[in-house]
């Protein structure tokens, strides 16, 4: 074996045992006690995770007049230190262009750039005829089975339901799975215009132009479109109670409903926004960040099984020069922050710690159901024989004070600025090589490979 992991703590969702991890060239070929190779890492005292898996994206994408602010080179190796081996990013179609060309303008960028594997989701905003079709191409040749839809931005990407409903059909009769932005986009243009009007124009008025009650609204229907269609759905980004109230309502009636959530809606709230001068501009995402009551409705929905991934929608902008874009404007700062590099350490932290979650729930939510949900398990997602040697040695107790200085995203802050937290990813492995040694960057940019998704299958 190339690769012995010895004395380390291996977790997946169903187990906690010590034993060493063998490696030959990019797979796990051993779990047991007492292996040897030609190269030993002791793990005495750490903890073995699988690498883990960032399903929600946004790397050096046009939004809102300018680009998120991490390329694929910055962002990956941000996300290889925070312990993640895998993302998957989302190519965006445009207006009246096809998939065929978002899927090759991502590709250029991604391309030779990465130092973790990646795989893509297609954004459709241009649901016709021709697009529809190009999904057959997208799951069956391209590795592409997730298509994500929005209600929200209403003139740019947002689409109708009827628009929506072709898009759940179509998934369902190839095996791929629709993925929803839930608001209600008709509703954000209208209160944002009134608030305009008013002259509110500071950071806050970006929470009160998106109403919880409207994400739940749109919950709701996207459920039963796809209850109507017969399709799976997964709901992105949950925020709020209303939310997640609707996907237990349809999981109760055994629909095959999943959602997923992010570091931020758990650990913020929306005092946020009233941060003095124009710092409240660091949190403006979508949706926004709501109540302390809403973080725990939350949790209870992790608990509970109605979320079943934590994603980070990372999309960083600089607070100078990009979020000032909005300065006299809420509706024009870009929307968006980072946050793939610091997941694991807070997720862990808030967590795990604070009893929410087992360290087993923390892996299954982290990266085996992201892999389950978007066709890469048993590939990625776990610690198995035949499985990608993607592996991430965790210091339970090493603390640390998030440090936007410390970090390696392509950005000026961090929404978990002084929070300390305990446990760290030290060591990360993609595929068999080391890329991350004691918090040393060893990875190489181009090392990180494109990932052919396989067909939706219910978890
Ligand atoms: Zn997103």
């Amino acid at each position: 074996m190339d690769l012995i992991i010895k004395n380390g703590m291996i977790v997946t969702p169903t187990d906690m045992y010590e034993a060493d991890v063998g490696i030959k060239g990019e797979k796990i070929v051993a779990i047991g006690k007492e292996l040897s190779g030609s190269k030993v890492i002791d793990a005495k005292d750490m903890m073995i995770f699988p690498g883990f898996i960032d399903v929600h994206t946004h790397i050096e994408t046009p939004f809102m007049g300018t680009y998120s602010s991490d390329t694929w080179e910055t962002g990956t190796k941000a996300a290889a230190f925070g312990g993640t081996t895998c993302i998957v990013d989302f190519a965006i179609q445009s207006k009246g262009g096809t998939l065929r060309a978002a899927l090759d303008e991502w590709n250029k960028r991604a391309t030779g750039n990465a130092y973790i594997d990646y795989g893509f989701h297609m954004a459709m905003i241009d649901i016709n005829d021709s697009s529809l079709n190009e999904m057959e191409t997208m799951i069956m040749e391209e590795g592409i089975s997730s298509f994500k839809l929005f209600f929200a931005y209403k003139g740019e990407l947002m689409v109708d339901d009827d628009a929506f409903y072709k898009a759940l059909e179509k998934a369902e009769e190839l095996g791929g799975l629709i993925m929803i932005h839930a608001e209600n986009g008709h509703i954000i243009d209208l209160y944002t215009k009134n608030l305009l009007v008013e002259n509110k124009t500071e950071p806050m008025y970006h929470a009160v132009s998106r109403p919880s009650i409207m994400e739940g609204e749109a919950c709701q229907r996207a459920i039963a479109l796809a209850e109507l269609a017969e399709a799976p759905l997964y709901i992105v980004h949950n925020s709020c109670l209303e939310a997640v109230e609707a996907i237990h309502e349809g999981r109760e009636r055994g629909l095959p409903i999943y959602g997923e959530t992010c570091p931020q809606y758990l650990t913020l709230d929306e005092e946020r926004y009233t941060d003095p001068g124009f710092e409240g501009a660091k949190y403006v995402i979508s949706p926004p960040l709501r109540s302390e009551f809403d973080q725990d409705a939350l949790w209870f929905a992790i608990e509970r099984g109605d979320l079943q991934v934590i994603s980070t929608n990372h999309c960083p902008f600089f607070f100078r020069k990009q979020k000032e874009r909005g300065k006299d404007n809420f509706a024009k700062i870009p929307n968006g922050i980072p946050g793939i590099e610091t997941r694991m350490a807070v997720m862990y932290t808030a967590g795990v710690l604070e009893d929410w979650i087992t360290i087993n729930r923390f892996v299954e939510l982290n990266s085996t159901n992201p892999a389950k949900l978007f066709g890469m398990f048993p590939q990625k997602g776990t610690i198995a024989i035949g499985s990608d040697a993607d592996i991430v040695i965790f210091d339970p107790e090493k603390e640390v004070t998030i440090n936007s200085k410390n970090l390696h995203q392509n950005t000026d802050y961090t929404p978990w600025e002084g929070m300390i937290v305990k446990g760290y990813p030290i060591t990360v492995i993609s595929r068999g090589k080391v890329i991350v040694d004691k918090g040393n960057l060893k990875g190489e940019k181009g090392w990180g490979k494109f990932i052919k998704r396989d067909r939706f299958y219910p978890l």
